[in-house]
């Protein structure tokens, strides 16, 4: 068949594969592989949720709802929120209901870019954010984050890279894939910025609640930010709901109301059914929830020791659930380091620079995997860095 390559947009062209993606059609041909490298709960969703959607669908509940969301699930998220960020939002404006938080971001980053205007993009950081942008013919300006500084984003870095096109700053905290976090005093030390510098924030909260260490606090609660910040959460990975595709946003109506005009034109509204579920898991879901999230910090901490007994050096994370370890020592780029493991010991980890150029030298290791096949990979990794570290 004859190539049909110059039909497509240069800027869908140009637009790299997702680094996490290409690596896992590898995997998926080899067997007997432990796979620390999908970035999902290995949770099923609780029953009562999924029951929940049953009696959805027995009730006949088939249909479009409003584009915004079902208002009861609008006000459950309000409430949710209040609770958890303590800003408020109106259901009635202030809240889309999304497919993941995935259609929030790029519904945002439609809603608000023009040609050309930047955003600011810390890194290492979720795949997704460069190229939404590169889609609206934005320009992503990476703002390093580093080991040193436990992958906070550090005000100077974020002040130097400002300029008169700079109109959104992405704050993506809890970090994948390195597991940074923002307290209070760090991000208090960023709002006269952008509040000076007039940025709008696109707060990616979707790890909030996997916290390990204190709560987690969002720019949004500051005075004066709130109606500069969209909050973006959604139920993929605290309520181990990934394939059910449901997130939101919150925030000023004006901003909201751009994004619901997009995505009343390309998605209508999120899956009746799934939008059910998701009512149930913010009524009755906190208690299960939590004990995935004790589960989590206790495997946390199981990869971490694991890490340490191999000497694969590794920042300790505090929120999200991903290690994010240095492959400096064994003389490898991460690219060939996650290829080999993959080929001599069958072990599936992300190579770190799929999360942006500074990302190289690390590999992304996810910790949601059974107790089990985290200490057989840990053994195996172990056995891996005995032969090819440097030296
Ligand atoms: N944001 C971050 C930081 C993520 O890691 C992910 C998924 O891995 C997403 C957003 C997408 O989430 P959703 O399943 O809600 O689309």
């Amino acid at each position: 068949m004859s190539s049909m390559s110059s039909y497509i947009s240069g800027v869908v062209q140009e637009l790299p594969p997702s680094g996490i993606r290409k690596f896992f059609d590898l995997v998926t041909q080899t067997e007997g592989v432990i796979s620390l490298g999908v970035g999902e709960p290995d949770f099923v969703t609780p029953w009562h949720v999924r029951e929940a959607c049953f009696y959805s669908l027995e009730k006949g509940y088939t249909m479009y709802t409003s584009n915004l969301g079902l208002p009861e699930l609008r006000e459950e998220i309000a409430a949710y929120e209040k609770r958890k960020i303590g800003v408020s939002y109106s259901p009635a404006d202030e809240i889309l209901v999304t497919v993941g938080v995935s259609e929030a971001v790029d519904l945002a980053l439609r809603a608000l870019i023009e040609p050309g205007d930047e955003v600011l993009v810390p890194e290492p950081s979720y795949v997704s954010y460069a190229p939404g942008t590169k889609l609206v013919y934005g320009k992503p300006v990476p703002l390093l984050t580093y080991d040193a500084d436990e992958y906070r984003l550090r005000p100077d870095i974020l002040e130097k890279a400002i300029t008169p096109r700079s109109k959104v700053l992405i704050l993506p905290f809890p970090n994948n894939p390195t597991g940074g976090i923002m307290k209070a005093e760090d991000l208090q030390a960023l709002v006269d910025i952008i509040i000076k510098n007039d940025l709008i924030v696109l707060s990616d909260e979707i790890y909030a609640e996997l916290t390990y260490e204190g709560e987690h606090v969002s720019i949004a609660s500051f005075p004066g930010m709130r109606d500069r910040t969209i909050v973006f959460n959604g139920f993929s990975k605290a309520f181990a709901m990934t394939g059910w595709r449901i997130g939101y946003a919150c925030g000023h109506p004006d901003i909201i109301n751009a994004m619901n005009k997009i995505h009343q034109y390309t998605i209508m509204c999120a899956p009746i059914m799934a939008q059910m579920a998701a009512i149930e898991a913010l009524r009755h879901g906190e208690g299960e929830m939590r004990k995935m999230v004790d589960n989590y910090n206790y495997r946390r901490k199981l990869m971490l020791n694991g890490f340490t007994q191999i000497g694969l050096s590794c920042f300790e994370p505090r929120g999200a659930f991903y290690c994010f370890p240095s492959i400096k020592n064994s003389g490898m780029n991460s690219e060939d380091f996650c290829e080999k493991l993959l080929k001599e010991e069958k072990v599936a980890v992300v190579p770190g620079n799929a999360f942006g150029n500074c990302g190289e030298g690390y590999i992304r290791c996810c910790y949601a995997a059974s107790v089990g096949n985290i200490e057989e990979a840990i053994e195996r990794m172990g056995h891996f860095l005995a032969r090819h570290r440097k030296g």
